[in-house]
């Protein structure tokens, strides 16, 4: 067995070595964030501060990191979060990942504090630490065009340097976005990796792997979601489907939807700024956009910078999305939180309790104030800190809209409580991705499961929770995943019958995935149509792997994370959702959300086999080999 290859690199002792990775934890985690997240559990004791030399940053891959598995050039950062305190794993599509490994590299493991600004070179199987006193201060395409394209990079902006609570990282023009990685970089004077080699990927068996990779991309081109809806309208076709469904947050979640919305819509981004698509290495998706900022041609937004610079604070101009989405990247902040903390400032205005120059329905300053958040300055430097802590300064905590820290992304649970779920239990805070994403099944799919009921919805949260996990932490996108729908349900009406079919089907059968959620080894085959992942990872790794185990990896890399958390205190109590989201009805309701959140996380727990305390049970350690 090939195991990956970790180099330990210490800033403060300007000292690079091997770092082991044991037989038994690359059995167990394989790669990207669960294996990350085993070294950070091993290595960091509880309550560091985040911030300070002895946080860790784990930058690792995949075993499909680069091998030219379609939409597979994925990598990680993982690392104590400065912004919630909690794990903090974040997933990116730059090149930077597939230029690490052709320079013989799986992962980094970065310590220390450097005594004046750096940046890492990996150049065909070395690394050094070099001086960037004279790099420090540029923006992060600033820094990228002071290096050959060639080379894969990683960057941090003036927010990273400044140590915003929820700085990113970027990799061309991708985020490492969510959780402040950007901070911990900054906190360590690193300002960026550059990365570049000819040395070969290991795939185990090369025979097969040429064959099935062209039939994983055939498959991807074919499927209607990820071969025509993806590359056409990108995440931003979500809008209108988020709007229909009651799903758009507007005004800092005050409401859920909005008439004017259809202006900031995929269909308008496509037929007012769209110069054509483009995407990730090795990706047949390319659900990117590309669009003209001043005649300079500039990645477009995602649905959740949109719907979070658009309805929820009320502009319906995506004109100034795009720049302000440019903007924030060239400075390294994660859009998400950014724009979460921007519209709550907004509420806190327009309660009387803190003017920081920011109004609902009016664009002013909000240039100004991403520039002074970047910088620490001016009176919007206390937005820097994101959500939670201003809520505990100025009031307002029910109108914090964050999950243990971290802002929601664009989707408000009220309409898709399984998304609820999700928030309130994914390990880095408000994710929906870590939430299992039940929004694209109860929202975004052709399949027609209702977003109100919470029937089924633990089992599928579970699920897709875990599912999700073993599919990032092979170095493959989440999209990949879409294909699970079948495409018979495309391009028909919404609601039609066979979508409510299949949707009821689904329901019907929770009690069946709540089993095979609690027991996933009993998946004892590989699917295609199912998860082309997991005989991807078998040629590659050369280990037989079935559909059950590839869903133990995920299973695994979660309970690993929560054991993290758990081990800083937090627990079940952390365990919710903003005050406003729990308390408040919106359109068609009759049940509050805290109801129903109640009610899923007692079935949730169950399946996860967590004690009262939402901590994993001995059962679950024993069963995991954790
Ligand atoms: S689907 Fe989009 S985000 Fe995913 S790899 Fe392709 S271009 Fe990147």
């Amino acid at each position: 067995m090939i195991l990956p290859r970790y180099m330990e690199i210490d800033l403060a002792a300007d000292k690079v070595q091997s770092y082991s990775i044991s037989q038994n934890d690359y059995q167990m985690f394989l790669g990207g964030k669960s294996l990350a997240a085993k070294i950070l559990y091993d290595e960091l004791p509880a309550n560091i501060n985040p911030l300070a030399a002895e946080n860790l940053l784990v930058i690792n891959t995949g075993p499909l990191t680069g091998t030219g598995a379609p939409s597979s050039s994925r990598f990680n950062i993982s690392s104590k979060s400065p912004l919630t305190g909690a794990i903090a794993s974040s997933n990116c599509g730059g090149t930077f990942g597939t230029r690490l490994r052709r320079a013989g590299f799986d992962g980094l493991v970065i310590r220390g504090q450097a005594p004046h600004p750096v940046y890492i070179e990996i150049l065909d199987g070395g690394i050094l630490i070099k001086d960037a006193r004279d790099l420090w201060g540029l923006d992060t395409e600033e820094f990228q065009n002071h290096f050959n394209k060639k080379y894969g990079q990683l960057v941090i902006g003036p927010a990273g340097e400044n140590m915003v609570l929820y700085a990113c990282a970027i990799s061309g023009e991708r985020a490492a976005g969510r959780c402040g990685i950007g901070a911990v970089m900054g906190s360590k004077n690193l300002k960026g990796l550059v990365a570049g080699g000819d040395m070969p990927i290991p795939i185990a068996d090369k025979s097969r792997w040429r064959e099935y990779t062209a039939r994983w991309m055939k498959a991807l081109k074919q499927h209607p979601g990820t071969g025509q809806d993806l590359p056409r309208l990108g995440t931003a076709g979500f809008v209108n489907k988020s709007n229909r469904s009651k799903v758009l947050p507007v005004h800092n979640f005050q409401a859920v939807n909005a008439e004017e919305s259809y202006k900031i819509s995929g269909e308008t981004l496509a037929s007012d700024y769209l110069e054509r698509n483009s995407g990730c290495l090795s990706c047949p998706i390319r659900c990117e956009r590309r669009v003209k900022i001043d005649g300079k041609d500039v990645k477009g937004p995602e649905y959740e910078t949109i719907g979070l610079f658009g309805s929820n604070i009320g502009n319906y101009d995506l004109k100034p999305i795009i720049n302000w989405n440019h903007q924030a990247d060239r400075l390294g902040l994660d859009t998400i939180s950014l724009a979460g903390s921007i519209a709550f400032a907004m509420e806190l205005q327009q309660k009387g309790k803190k003017d920081f120059g920011l109004k609902f329905d009016n664009i002013e300053g909000i240039s100004t104030a991403i520039d002074d958040i970047a910088y620490r300055r001016g009176v919007c430097a206390e937005l820097a800190d994101g959500t939670k802590r201003l809520a505990e300064k100025y009031g307002e905590k029910d109108s914090a809209i964050q999950v243990k820290g971290l802002e929601l992304a664009s989707y408000d649970p009220r309409h898709t409580v399984g998304l609820g779920l999700g928030y309130a239990t994914a390990n880095r805070g408000a994710c929906h991705l870590g939430g299992g994403f039940l929004s694209f099944l109860e929202v975004l799919s052709p399949v027609t499961i209702s977003g109100l009921t919470t029937s089924g919805k633990a089992a599928l949260t579970v699920f897709f929770q875990n599912s999700m996990e073993a599919v990032s932490l092979g170095g493959s996108c989440l999209f990949t995943a879409f294909t699970v729908i079948p495409p018979f349900l495309f391009g028909r009406k919404k609601d039609n019958l066979l979508s409510k079919i299949v949707g009821r089907l689904i329901l019907l059968s929770s009690p069946m995935i709540k089993f095979l959620a609690m027991h996933p080894l009993l998946l004892r085959f590989k699917l295609f149509a199912l998860f082309p992942h997991v005989e991807a990872l078998e040629i590659v790794t050369g280990r037989k792997i079935t559909t059950g185990d590839f869903i133990r990896y995920g299973e695994r890399a979660f309970t690993i994370e929560r054991m993290f958390n758990n081990r800083e205190g937090i627990s079940a109590t952390d365990d919710i959702l903003p005050g406003r989201i729990m308390e408040e009805l919106t359109v068609g309701q009759k049940i509050k959300m805290q109801d129903k959140l109640t009610a899923m996380l007692e079935e949730y727990y169950f399946i996860r086999r967590y004690d009262q305390q939402g901590r994993p049970s001995k059962k679950l350690l024993n069963k995991l080999n954790l």
